[in-house]
């Protein structure tokens, strides 16, 4: 095992989002410069990091300099080439690994580790040719086509509920790969983060509620009790056999359907920090981006204990719009005249619907009160 990276080193992210913006932060407050790669020069991560390097993913220039100013290199965003990372691995400490981001980028691949990891998912189909479009059994009906590659946000996804609709579908897809998953009776969402270091050893965050609004994270509430204890101890024993399974390092987000009937089943896989782990800023004593530092750089993983109740609110651009109309800034002030509040906001020059903005934790030394500030809060922000 090498030695650990330690402070006063360089740590680099692909990719400029909010994620990779909060990664910097809680480098930087560890005592880490860091270093950026995306192209764009306005990037939420580029504007807080001590290095920009303002390059494509693939452009090898840029993956050289970033080489060179970092110790190691962990990624932000899911649909970072893997080939990119597997460069960056030939000569520094690459977490999560390419192989890894892989798998995560391919629902379908997604759905065939899960089942050799022996964890349940949706019944699916894979549909790639017109073959298998036709050979698809009726009892995947009603389903979801999803496109395998690229999916975020709801985006890239059709539901259907007879052949002929999901022949139209596939058409409108553009007939790329895709997977039908059989529609679900959820009865609600939740996800769980592990953290896994290069020693295997690994620590999660509490299972985290997840209520999505169009597709779109909106709401996360974490405290004990959110789901009943069985199905959290199988959420988060089946979010541990994915990344050991996947000889993970690093922070993985894995997210749960709870279905009606209170089976579990694995929905999806994030390669990162995630929207749903974003309450650990505020309510853990370890944040999950304190977690990708500490893989990242070999550091010990402590298992984070979770010192308040909390709610997570997601704060979209459409805030910024009311009645279809642009209109002035969210009133931040009487947000945080409530008790136990704590923006985030990620310094995106333009807000636009649905585009993620920010988030608002709501801490509290019980869920009842974290729920009732979180009602306020949303009343104001309207
Ligand atoms: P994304 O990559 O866009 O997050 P998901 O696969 O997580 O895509 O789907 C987005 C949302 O759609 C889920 O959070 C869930 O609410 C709903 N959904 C997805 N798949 C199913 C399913 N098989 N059955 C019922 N609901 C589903
Ligand atoms: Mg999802």
């Amino acid at each position: 095992m090498s030695a650990p990276i330690l402070p006063g080193a360089t740590l680099g992210v692909l990719g400029g989002g909010q994620l990779g913006r909060m990664f910097a932060h809680a480098a930087q407050s560890m005592g880490y410069f860091t270093a950026v790669l995306d192209a764009d020069p306005t990037s939420p991560a580029g504007l807080v990091s001590h290095h920009h390097v303002r390059t494509g993913y693939e452009d090898p220039k840029g993956l050289a300099e970033l080489a060179q100013l970092c110790a190691a290199v962990t990624t932000e965003f899911e649909n970072v080439p893997a080939a990119a990372l597997q460069k960056l691995a030939r000569t520094l400490p690459v977490s999560p690994a390419g192989e890894s981001v892989a798998i995560a980028q391919d629902r379908a691949a997604e759905k065939a580790h899960f089942v050799r990891c022996g964890v349940p998912c949706a019944p699916y189909a894979e549909i790639t040719t017109p073959e298998q479009l036709a050979a698809v059994s009726a009892d995947l009906l009603p389903g979801i086509l999803k496109t395998a590659r690229m999916g975020y946000d709801g985006k890239g996804q059709a539901r259907v509920r007879t052949a002929a609709e999901l022949a139209a579908a596939w058409d409108g897809m553009g007939r790329v790969a895709c997977v039908l998953e059989k529609m679900l009776p959820l009865a609600h969402e939740c996800s769980v983060i592990v953290a896994r270091g290069r020693d295997g050893a690994i620590v999660n965050l509490p299972v985290q509620r997840n209520l999505h609004r169009d597709g779109i994270l909106a709401v996360t509430e974490v405290h004990a009790g959110n789901v009943p204890a069985s199905q959290a101890q199988q959420a988060v024993a089946a979010a541990q056999s994915v990344a050991q399974g996947l000889d993970y390092v690093g922070v993985l987000c894995v997210e749960f359907f709870v279905l009606e009937d209170g089976s579990l089943v694995v929905n999806e896989i994030a390669p990162r920090p995630h929207n749903s782990g974003h309450y650990s800023q505020n309510a853990m004593d370890v944040s999950q981006f304190e977690l990708q530092v500490r893989c990242m750089a070999g550091l010990p993983l402590v298992q984070p204990r979770q010192h308040s109740a909390a709610v997570m609110l997601n704060l979209l651009g459409d805030l910024w719009f009311k009645d279809g109309a642009e209109a002035a800034t969210p009133a931040w002030d009487q947000v945080l005249a409530l008790p136990g509040t704590h923006l985030h906001l990620y310094g995106k020059a333009e807000a636009k619907p649905a585009r993620k903005m920010g988030h608002l934790n709501v801490t509290a030394a019980t869920p009842e009160q974290a729920r009732a500030v979180a009602l306020q809060a949303a009343a104001i922000l309207g």
